[in-house]
């Protein structure tokens, strides 16, 4: 995931795209697995800011996780954004943040692996609707409504439910 930048360091204010298509796996390398499936698109912008060129993107794939509330694995899009700043190895330290490169290349791999790590959801749900297990019996209510009563009621509407009449 490397781009040529010989161009673009000779020209402040100029740009240049880039585009890739690779397997996540090319990126989880040996920490083990990235929580994307299959391949990633990587698409983005460099620019020559001057001191700097910003780099900054967008990676899209196909997330597979499993819903927190009812455990079923189920896969969803996933966009995730990065920006990076990068100073030429040498040259005066204006930003504190910028990583630093050398000669003409530049490997997007480390940043697009961080930006993926950092961006896994902790709580993954199937969906904003999904109605989990049962805590009662078990079953996963999205598929199998079952009859138990999980409702519980606050101790002081309990009692005044007592004084409704009895239907
Ligand atoms: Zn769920
Ligand atoms: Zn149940």
């Amino acid at each position: 995931m490397k781009i040529n930048i010989a161009q673009l360091r000779q020209a402040i204010g100029a740009s240049q795209s880039f585009s890739f298509h690779t397997p996540v796996e090319d990126l989880a390398g040996e920490t083990g697995e990235l929580w994307l499936k299959g391949r990633i698109e990587v698409t983005g912008e460099a620019v020559n800011t001057g001191r700097l060129l910003a780099i900054s993107g967008v990676i899209k794939g196909v997330a597979g996780q499993t819903c927190h509330r009812c455990l079923a694995d189920f896969t969803s899009e996933a966009v995730i954004t990065f920006s990076e700043n990068f100073r030429e190895e040498g040259s005066a330290a204006t930003d504190p943040d910028a990583l630093v490169y050398h000669g003409d290349e530049i490997d997007l791999a480390e940043i697009v692996r961080e930006a993926l790590i950092v961006a896994e959801p902790l709580k993954a749900l199937c969906g904003e609707d999904c109605r989990g297990l049962c805590p009662t019996c078990g079953v996963n209510r999205n598929e199998t409504p079952c009859t138990c009563v999980t409702t519980s009621i606050d101790p002081r509407l309990a009692a005044l439910e007592k004084l409704l009449p009895k239907k």
